[in-house]
């Protein structure tokens, strides 16, 4: 590859998702790279949201049914859309709730400790909201959380051994919950073959596939993965707090949700204001209460560019991105201390890079004032997404040239070496 920047112009006007980048709201004289933490906003996702509130405006409560997306129906339609992302059928995904509380639902639902097998699996990389989630869920059913959540170590503190994680997969384990993509480091898992060994165990495993959804094709339901639970503002660009998503595999369908609330109803039956549950007998069993219209809304907008480009395009364009950021990070920034902590084959790589620095807080400070948005993780990491819609070639040559000089330049010493309160 040839980093000339004419070569680097070569590769955005081959680019067949080229046109996708007019569609977002591009913060001006700005490079964004962090859309795995908050996607941008994108036209049809503002139209979407406008029609909403234009439908609530017209119809009050007959939007319910009435509406151009009738909202009583919306969490089941877009679930059914969102369901080729995660490789589900139909009535496998509802897009409700947020991340952590779909996590509350999917463990109260499927932990079920037992004799022996009391325990639940995680690993020591994991997001902490899932963690506290998960401790919180050992305390509610009366174990002791600290005995009880087993989490498989990681040897170099940035990837995880997935036959570390098999092996940990004892008589003991009850339920296991693991990340598609770790948010770190970016690192895939290998959730067909962990799904098969649980399988194999007969314990229960579930994915957060927040780092993955949108980023990487899925195919839970020929792998055979028991649940999942994802956000929808990262690489679905949903917008902030979008209503999340889950899945649950049919084989489960009938089985009653951990936290049941009158949106678990059967459709029919819901307003029939009975006391006695009868719950729906597909994923709509695990919403809980009144759906966040709102929140949802964008989705029907951004899920629509998901659809007509499909994820393997996505895909292919997401890696070349991340691959020419890792070449040029190579090439250019040698000597400045910097660590490549993702996984370098395709095969195992996310989305987005992971860059290690002393002096990572300063650094992404400093590429902030000079027109780079990058995303800081304690204590020294620098996470880096050029995404697939909306970034382009030429915006990560220019990264690195940047990055390059705020190194030469020592640019980073202006900065106190503290970061901020969110990122
Ligand atoms: C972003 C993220 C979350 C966020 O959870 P919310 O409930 O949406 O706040 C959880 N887990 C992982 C792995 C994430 O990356």
């Amino acid at each position: 590859m040839s980093h000339t920047y004419e070569a680097v112009k070569d590769f955005d006007q081959q680019d067949p998702l080229a046109m996708y980048r007019n569609e977002f709201y591009l913060p001006e004289n700005r490079i964004y790279l962090d859309g795995n933490s908050l996607g941008l906003l994108s036209k049809r996702a503002e139209q979407s949201l406008l029609g909403m509130i234009e439908a609530w405006k017209e119809h009050g409560i007959d939007g319910w049914t009435t509406s151009v997306h009738p909202w009583f129906y919306l969490s089941e339609k877009l679930g059914n859309e969102m369901a080729p992302l995660v490789g589900a059928d139909a009535g496998e995904v509802i897009v409700t709730g947020s991340t952590t509380v779909n996590l509350h639902q999917l463990a109260a639902t499927f932990y079920e400790p037992n004799g022996k097998r009391t325990k639940i699996l995680a690993d020591e990389l994991n997001f902490p909201s899932d963690i506290y989630a998960l401790k919180s869920q050992l305390m509610l059913k009366g174990v002791d959380p600290e005995s009880h959540l087993i989490q498989v170590k990681s040897d170099d503190g940035h990837t995880l051994n997935e036959d570390d994680i098999i092996r940990a997969m004892t008589d003991e384990i009850a339920l296991i919950v693991l990340p598609g993509v770790l948010y770190r480091s970016g690192q895939i898992l290998d959730m067909e073959l962990l799904a098969k060994e649980a399988c194999k165990r007969g314990i229960p495993i579930g994915f957060d596939l927040c780092h993955s959804i949108g980023s990487i094709p899925h195919s839970l339901t020929d792998w055979d993965v028991d649940f999942a639970f994802w956000c929808n503002y990262k690489h679905l660009n949903g917008g902030p707090g979008a209503t999340a998503g889950l899945y649950v595999n049919k084989r489960h369908f009938g089985k009653l949700p951990g936290l049941a609330g009158w949106f678990s109803s059967n459709k029919e039956k819901q307003f029939d204001m009975e006391h006695e549950f009868t719950h729906a007998d597909d994923a709509g069993a695990y919403q809980i209460g009144t759906p966040n219209i709102f929140s949802l809304a964008p989705l029907i907008g951004s899920l629509s560019m998901f659809k007509e480009i499909g994820m393997e395009k996505i895909r292919a364009k997401s890696l070349k991105l991340t691959g020419y950021l890792m070449e040029l990070i190579q090439e250019e920034l040698n000597g400045h201390g910097f660590i490549l902590r993702n996984p370098i084959d395709d095969e195992k790589r996310g989305g987005h890079i992971f860059l290690e620095h002393p002096e990572a807080a300063r650094i992404c400070k400093a590429l902030k004032a000079d027109g780079v948005i990058p995303d800081f993780r304690a204590q020294n990491g620098i996470r880096l997404a050029p995404v697939a819609l909306y970034n382009t070639f030429e915006e990560v040559w220019k990264t690195v040239q940047i990055l390059k000089a705020i190194m030469n330049e020592e640019k980073y010493k202006q900065f106190e070496n503290k970061r901020g309160v969110v990122a």
